[in-house]
């Protein structure tokens, strides 16, 4: 695996081996780690498309999770790592990996959204996750579901149509230490909402990403996980390419209306 930074952008780029090809030591890969605990873990990704799987699918799924993370840690104690994301959470393709990243405990792996979090929390003294969490919650227009322990909304700043986060309401930095009732929760969550998202989105492919640093450096102040889903509606054109803009067909306010009118059918 190999990191380049873009020039221009300054994003990250991650050209990737393909995963037959040895692992050499010097490697945080995904490779050497995908012969360790992931494999429960890409089976139960890629036994069922996302949008069947049950409540007790989703338990085993996040156990799994733990369990990669908790090896990862014992063979790579410095490694951080950023997310685990199924980029084909509604198909089954057997050849294409489950992927999930594992990168040096640098600051200067740190991607774009670390960095914003880390300098409004230096500025205003709080998470951007919980202020997020705060204006949705009072304004109420693009809220899927809310209780005492999650919240399921259409971000104020969609890319894609029906992309949809679901974040624990009080501040949780790590994955890991969330407890079992909460888990339970989500799994209940996932379960729920997952097959409306994709029944309104046309039935089309989506990702799913659960954005959690686990890194020995501590971010516990200003990273709150959460959970991405993307389904892919657009893609980008000449337009998305050339200026790093991203347009959108819908609002988040009516897609939350259209998911709200599927589930009252
Ligand atoms: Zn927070």
């Amino acid at each position: 695996m190999e990191y380049r930074k873009h020039p221009l952008t300054g994003e990250w780029i991650i050209h990737q081996r393909q995963l037959k090809e040895p692992f050499q030591a010097s490697d945080l890969c995904t490779s050497f780690l995908w012969n360790g605990a992931c494999i429960p873990l890409h089976k139960k990704l890629r036994s069922t498309p996302m949008q069947n799987m049950t409540r007790s699918d989703f338990a085993e799924l996040f156990d799994a999770y733990f369990d990669w993370v908790k090896n990862v840690r014992s063979v790579a104690p410095q490694a951080c790592i950023p997310s685990i994301l199924d980029p084909h959470a509604g198909v089954i393709l057997y050849d294409e990996p489950v992927r999930m990243i594992v990168a040096p405990a640098d600051d200067i792996f740190a991607d774009v959204s670390i960095k914003r979090a880390r300098s409004f929390h230096t500025e205003h003294k709080r998470c951007l996750w919980c202020e997020m969490i705060d204006q949705e919650l009072s304004c109420a227009e693009r809220i899927v579901e809310s209780n005492d322990d999650f919240i399921v909304f259409e971000p104020y700043a969609a890319r894609f149509p029906f992309e949809t986060y679901i974040v624990p309401i009080r501040h949780i930095h790590s994955f890991i230490s969330t407890p079992a009732l909460l888990i339970d929760a989500l799994a209940r969550l996932c379960a729920k909402w997952i097959p409306v998202i994709h029944d309104v989105s046309g039935k089309a492919d989506f990702a799913f990403f659960l954005h959690h640093v686990a890194t020995p450096c501590g971010y516990e102040d200003y990273l709150h996980w959460y959970i991405q889903v993307v389904p892919f509606m657009n893609t980008w054109a000449g337009f998305e390419i050339a200026t790093a803009m991203n347009i959108n067909v819908t609002t988040p306010e009516s897609c939350v209306l259209k998911i709200s009118q599927k589930i009252h059918k």
